[in-house]
């Protein structure tokens, strides 16, 4: 854009960028013509493309017969059935679903659930939710103090109730073996000793993202961390809250990702790919006993105007149909492998690609100042906007922010909607590494 217009949005910068002309599959374009190729689906969000025929058919059939209709007014049709399939996806008996409209909310409404829980047991003493550093649980109030990123909670600590943290499993910084089993037990132990330092007693608890989203790009959980994580939480009767936001709705070739890993967790929660951008929706899934204990005492004291609406759970239950008539999960698990090959190839290329990680059409990687150390780029060097600037200007829209507690070490999510093929892997390839060459002339890192 050459010259920008005055706009009374509040931008939450002042950067400005084009305007979207229109979306269609796995492209949009400006209103000057040019086409980007859309390789983190927005915000890990557009999992099935833009513009599904049989999404839009849907939400279009919904809005005749009606877009909104109160939850506390009337049950809908739609939010029965998106309902129904979710307890058919979810695993264990985790088969209570309650709508919100986003990933913060579905955080904030899975700790009310479990403090409820928790009160109608009689173990009120229970509030403390531990999660790790670094994470992202989203940016209200409440999920801030489970967010391990500084640049965000640091401005709003004094309004947070700051909850314990533990460390994010990084073996690749420390140098650690991530499929050695001890490994895993390293980090998860972790846990069991911040527990114990709490007095497990007043843990409520313990939230984890299976798969790392934006505060450690794509973080990959060591082996037997997750199953020694759910050992340890059924040890002390603290609930377990898997935030599948990102990794959930079926990129990592599984619905949900820690199916990968055979654990079910007490509550589970999801937005983004579950709505696909189509409408604001998210959810959180409970045990059965969960939901009829709180309802039991006298029901859950929580809600949101919009969550649950009809036109919402419409488009969230065709979003899932896609999925499935078009095999996306299967999709990306051949694709997303392609994917990651062709990623880890780049660091032959590109010294400064210190690690690619991920699973399915979730994957990451993390540019470095020295691979054998891992030592950060230089901070000021404003890599992880440079990069995805360089990207965009190409064509190409890649997600980035900074892996060792936000201040430093950028890292990039590529996460292309499921319905991505080969060629266009290729294309995600050639663009990035204009990109990085562009990236390491302007920044004299080179390759
Ligand atoms: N949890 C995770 C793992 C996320 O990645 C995000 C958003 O990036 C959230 C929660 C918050 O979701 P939202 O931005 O929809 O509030």
């Amino acid at each position: 854009m050459s010259e920008l217009e005055k706009s009374h949005l509040f931008y939450q910068s002042r950067q400005r960028r084009p305007r979207l002309a229109r979306a269609e599959g796995v492209y949009l374009w400006d209103v000057n013509g040019k086409q980007y190729l859309d390789g983190s689906s927005a915000a890990m969000v557009c999992n099935i493309g833009y513009s599904n025929p049989h999404v839009l058919g849907a939400m279009r059939r919904q809005m005749e017969i009606s877009t909104f209709g109160y939850r506390l007014h009337f049950e809908t049709e739609p939010g029965e059935a998106l309902a129904a399939k979710m307890a058919t996806l979810a695993p264990g008996t985790l088969d209570r679903v309650f709508f919100v409209s986003g990933g913060s909310e579905a955080v904030e409404s899975a700790i009310k659930l479990a403090r409820q829980y928790k009160l109608a047991v009689g173990e009120a003493q229970r509030w403390k939710v531990i999660s790790r550093f670094p994470a992202y649980h989203g940016c209200t109030l409440g999920a801030l103090a489970l967010t391990g990123y500084p640049p965000m909670t640091a401005p709003f600590d004094p309004l947070i109730k700051q909850m314990p943290k533990i460390p994010s499993p990084r073996a690749y910084l420390d140098g650690l073996d991530k499929d050695d089993p001890e490994t895993g037990r390293y980090y998860a132990d972790m846990l069991e000793e911040r527990i114990l330092a709490e007095g497990p007693e007043t843990v409520l608890a313990f939230i984890v993202e299976p798969i790392g989203g934006a505060s450690t790009g794509c973080l990959m959980p060591p082996k037997g961390y997750m199953q020694r994580i759910r050992e340890i939480c059924n040890q002390y009767n603290i609930l377990l809250i898997h935030d599948e936001v990102i990794s959930g709705g079926g990129r990592t070739g599984t619905f949900f990702a820690a199916d990968n890993w055979n654990v079910t967790p007490d509550i589970i929660v999801l937005s983004k790919g579950f709505g696909a951008g189509y409408m604001p929706l998210g959810a959180v899934i409970a045990r059965e006993d969960i939901a009829e204990t709180v309802l039991e005492d006298g029901g859950f004291v929580h809600g949101h105007t919009y969550a649950g609406n009809p036109l919402a759970c419409a488009a969230g239950l065709a979003v899932i149909e896609e999925i499935e008539r078009q095999e996306l999960m299967q999709n990306s698990l051949v694709v997303g492998a392609q994917l990651e090959t062709r990623l880890k190839a780049l660091m032959n290329r590109y010294h400064i690609i210190g690690d690619v990680r991920g699973m399915g059409l979730l994957q990451g990687f993390e540019l470095v100042s020295d691979r054998s150390t891992m030592t950060p780029l230089p901070r000021d060097l404003d890599a992880h906007t440079k990069l995805v600037e360089a990207a965009y200007a190409n064509g190409l829209i890649i997600y980035s922010r900074r892996s060792r507690g936000g201040y430093s070490g950028d890292h990039f999510l590529v996460a292309p909607p499921m319905i991505v093929t080969n060629k266009h892997v290729d294309e995600i390839i050639h663009k990035l590494t204009i990109a990085l060459d562009q990236f390491g002339k302007s920044t004299g890192l080179g390759q």
